[in-house]
């Protein structure tokens, strides 16, 4: 039979966890699998752990957690309860139900046709016009950009077959943008809508801010395109330039030498300044991403886990 591992991240999330896991171990019984669930505390304030730690007790061998020394985030909380899960298939969820958790039949009936990636992509019903209007924008724009195909709605909700699963555990790279790493590695992927549903309780982790980063990770996680464009500004700069001193040359010729411009220096001093101070904070964050992929640290430390432990990183090359 084939066994369902479902990981989930969570980060204080005790107001939802104990509903959570209620619905899906209701779904998951009614399925043709043997199936574990592999909790991730990542770093939790809250009662989150206490209540992992209940579950545990209560659902011993079908039931793995891992809990985190501090908080270090979703990605490292994915790829946690990834080298943690043992199934033929794992399917990755949020825990604030806001994944409705009887998609899990559909996943299965798409992967038992033979697809490697099953992934269920929101519509934006119900999300706040101007949030789900910048997202749409978003997509369209970091397409033409980045080399991985990133999807609108399309979020970490999916299935994934052993051997994609595995694909993605054997990428080291310290910082990880799941969305493109889970397109990075392909495979016979399958997409299906559903209904975007509310958090059922606790609140969400993402700021504005924090989204814009996310975006900024994207355009630049996957391929060094965007340093392009400063070598683009500079030739088109330089031409421009070229052009006016011709221009400014004739002039002086035909009429006399005339002395006016100090709009257009201020201008020019001020544009081309804004203009290297971006690109050199583009060059900034690939050097960043260079020194802490150098730094080899692990990606998260572990506290505490119930079930086998989690498999080691695999060995450098
Ligand atoms: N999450 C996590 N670590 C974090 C932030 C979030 O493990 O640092 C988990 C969170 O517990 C939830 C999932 O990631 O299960 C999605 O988070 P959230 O609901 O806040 O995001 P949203 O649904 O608003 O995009
Ligand atoms: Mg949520």
């Amino acid at each position: 039979m084939t066994k369902l591992s479902v990981v989930v991240p969570c980060y204080n999330e005790e107001a939802v966890i104990d509903r959570f896991d209620e619905e899906i171990r209701k779904v998951l019984d009614g399925l043709p699998v043997e199936y574990e669930v592999c909790y991730v505390d990542d770093g939790s304030r809250d009662g989150t752990l206490g209540k992992l730690r209940r579950i545990a007790a209560e659902h011993g061998d079908r039931t793995r957690y891992v809990s985190f020394s501090r908080n270090f985030g979703k990605e490292a909380g994915m790829l946690a309860g990834l080298r943690e899960a043992t199934g033929d298939a794992v399917v990755i969820m949020d825990a604030d139900l806001q994944h409705p958790p009887e998609l899990i039949a559909t996943m299965l009936e798409h992967y038992r046709q033979g697809h490697d990636q099953v992934i269920a992509r929101r519509t934006r019903e119900g999300d706040k016009k101007l949030r789900s209007a910048l997202s749409r924008l978003y997509y369209r724009g970091v397409n033409n950009w980045v080399d991985v195909e990133l999807t609108d709605g399309v979020g970490d909700f999916r299935l994934l077959s052993r051997p994609a699963v595995d694909a993605l555990l054997a990428l080291p790279e310290y910082n990880r943008f799941s969305k493109g790493l889970f397109s990075w590695i392909g495979f016979d992927t399958v997409h299906f809508d559903y209904r975007n549903a509310q958090r059922e309780a606790g609140e969400t982790k993402w700021k504005f801010a924090s989204l814009l980063n996310y975006g900024m990770d994207g355009l630049i996680s996957f391929n060094n395109r965007p340093l392009r464009i400063g070598i683009w500004l500079g030739v088109s700069l330089v031409a421009l330039t070229g052009l006016y001193a011709l221009w400014i040359t004739v002039m002086a010729i035909t009429n006399g030498i005339d002395a006016p411009g100090y709009v257009t220096i201020i201008a020019m001093i001020a544009g081309i300044g804004g203009m290297q101070m971006i690109m050199l904070g583009l060059i900034g964050e690939y050097i960043g991403r260079i020194y802490y992929e150098t730094k080899r640290r692990p990606h998260f430390l572990v506290k505490e886990a119930h079930g086998a432990p989690v498999a080691p990183a695999p060995a450098e090359p």
